[in-house]
């Protein structure tokens, strides 16, 4: 099977609709969505819109998503996104609405060998960083390949069977390729769609190819400067626009 995998979209509609035209290239069989998307950017019905039409998507919920519709949580956001989420709160549609208050919670079971949750399996808001957090991980997955997100941040780790974890730092900018041979369980984060926060502001994605034993993480320039120009007229933080699209944006 050859999976797309897509998180943290954050409402970013240049950023998703860029990600989606350049996999159609790929051949994937299944979308996986690892959950925020909306909170943080202009368009979260029209993100949410394009998610829906991706033919057999599987899609979980992010913490973003959770408070955005009532959730629990607002009071651990910061200031600028509590702002933004009461912002995206109050521009939903009766059917956007309804339809992201019905999605699941990770982890979620995708088949024999790939299990998918926003955060960590043991807890939907725990941010992954580093190896300590992957061994934490690695002991609540199910499954030999977990997907995650919510850092924003593109990670791939490795755990042997004894439990001792290794960061695989790719060399080289993207696209890159991973085999996923040598390892009893590998924990991989391809990055944010809307929101990249690893100094590379170009929307990322993955495919995993579970027959070819491979993950490729993938990166796309997109209009950052409608993104930032849609959150200036909603009236977004100017914290949060300044997060998107290259340093040349100002
Ligand atoms: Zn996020």
């Amino acid at each position: 099977m050859r999976y797309l995998i897509l998180s943290d979209l954050h409402a970013n509609l240049e950023a998703t609709t860029a990600v989606i035209e350049t996999a159609a290239t790929l051949a994937a069989d299944r979308t996986l969505v690892l959950g925020d998307l909306v909170g943080y950017g202009p368009n979260p019905n029209e993100v949410v819109d394009l998610v829906r039409a991706l033919p057999d998507a599987l899609v979980i919920r992010g913490n973003h998503d959770r408070v955005a519709v009532g959730g629990a949580g607002e009071y651990a956001f910061n200031a600028h996104a509590r702002d933004a989420i009461r912002w995206t709160r109050a521009q939903f549609s009766p059917d956007t609405l309804a339809w992201l208050e019905a999605l699941p919670q990770g982890p979620v079971t995708v088949d024999e060998d790939v299990e998918i949750c926003h955060g960590a399996p043991h807890d939907e808001d725990a941010y992954l960083f580093g190896v300590a957090d992957a061994a934490l991980a690695a002991d609540s997955a199910h499954r030999r390949i977990l997907l995650f997100g919510h850092t924003h941040v593109t990670a791939l780790y490795a755990a042997a069977a004894d439990g001792e974890v290794r960061a695989v730092n790719p060399a080289g900018s993207a696209p890159f390729d991973i085999p996923l041979g040598g390892a009893a369980r590998w924990l991989i984060n391809v990055g944010s769609v809307g929101q990249p926060r690893d100094g590379d502001w170009r929307a990322a994605f993955g495919l995993l190819d579970t027959t070819a034993g491979t993950c490729t993480c993938h990166r796309v320039a997109y209009d950052a400067a409608t993104t930032r120009a849609r959150m200036r007229a909603a009236g977004l933080p100017a914290l949060l626009i300044a997060r998107i699209g290259p340093a040349s944006l100002g």
